[in-house]
């Protein structure tokens, strides 16, 4: 079934959505995105969302295409043309079309485009089964606190691990583990602390994290925002990614070795499951 897709002003079916070839998200990488989680048809932590998007623009120097509640409106009809229950939103900002040239152009006018996923987030079998994760040097720009849809690094880590017959690649600098290819990483210490790497232009700044972070204060879980080596992840007891889409999803092992019991581990799964209940009741 064909799916309503948005694009510059018009709901359209997503065969017949065009967008120009001089588009500089296309030319240039020179855009910026989003995935908002939707659950029982209404948008999770979207506030937060369209917040970095806002951030993202500022830091490119780029016009948004609409305001915050107009960006708001399209999303919520979207949901409803597309009667997506369960999934994710994916919206899109770029730059606009113009010939093409390094500079920023005079006068392009923004595109915004959204589609709807529809999927299956509660009821992850890998929640049970929990990751296989291998470590891919981190070789992405050094702006990485900026959600730009420039992401054929994080493509490439993410191919390795399947072909290497994982489900996700840890990307590491100098050492230590910087985040995930599209979720941030994190660690629970043999003494029950959760450990996950401070924000920076390092990494970006996730708003899953953000959340599960105010959660395990509140369970009285200790947190530490600081650097960890692969060493030390090897070494854990638990260890486990957020991002949108997965909420809070356990790793298992890293390139092989066995983390903690070698299966999900309890402080991972009750992270989830508050996360879950916090997300559901907003
Ligand atoms: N890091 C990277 C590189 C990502 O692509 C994502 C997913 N957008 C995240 C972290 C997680 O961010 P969020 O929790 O806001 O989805």
């Amino acid at each position: 079934m064909s799916r309503t897709v948005y694009v510059n002003g018009s709901f359209l079916p997503e065969e017949d959505a065009r967008i120009s070839v001089f588009d500089r998200g296309f030319l240039f990488a020179d855009g910026v995105y989003e995935v908002s989680t939707v659950l029982e048809g209404r948008l999770i932590e979207n506030e937060a969302h369209l917040a970095r998007l806002q951030r993202s623009m500022n830091e490119l120097e780029m016009t948004s295409p609409a305001s915050a509640k107009e960006i708001v409106a399209i999303q919520e009809e979207l949901i409803k043309r597309n009667g997506l229950i369960e999934g994710a939103l994916y919206l899109q900002v770029t730059r606009g079309a113009a010939d093409r040239d390094f500079a920023f152009p005079d006068k392009a006018i923004p595109s915004l485009v959204m589609f709807t996923q529809a999927k299956n987030l509660i009821n992850n079998p890998a929640a049970e089964r929990g990751l296989a994760v291998i470590s891919v040097e981190d070789i992405r720009w050094q702006r990485r606190d900026i959600k730009t849809v420039g992401l054929l690094a994080p493509t490439l880590a993410k191919q390795a691990a399947i072909a290497a017959g994982a489900d996700e690649a840890w990307l590491y600098e100098d050492g230590f583990v910087t985040e995930g290819s599209s979720n941030n990483a994190h660690i629970i210490t043999k003494d029950g602390t959760l450990v996950t790497r401070n924000l920076g232009n390092e990494i970006l700044h996730g708003i899953t994290r953000r959340s599960v972070l105010q959660l395990a204060q509140e369970a009285d879980i200790k947190v530490e925002e600081r650097p960890f080596t692969l060493a030390e992840a090897k070494a854990a007891a638990e260890a486990f990614i957020t991002s949108a889409t997965t909420f809070v999803l356990p790793v298992i092992s890293l390139d092989g070795t066995s983390i903690g019991s070698g299966k999900p581990g309890p402080l991972t799964q009750r992270l989830r499951q508050l996360y879950i209940k916090q997300a559901l009741a907003s």
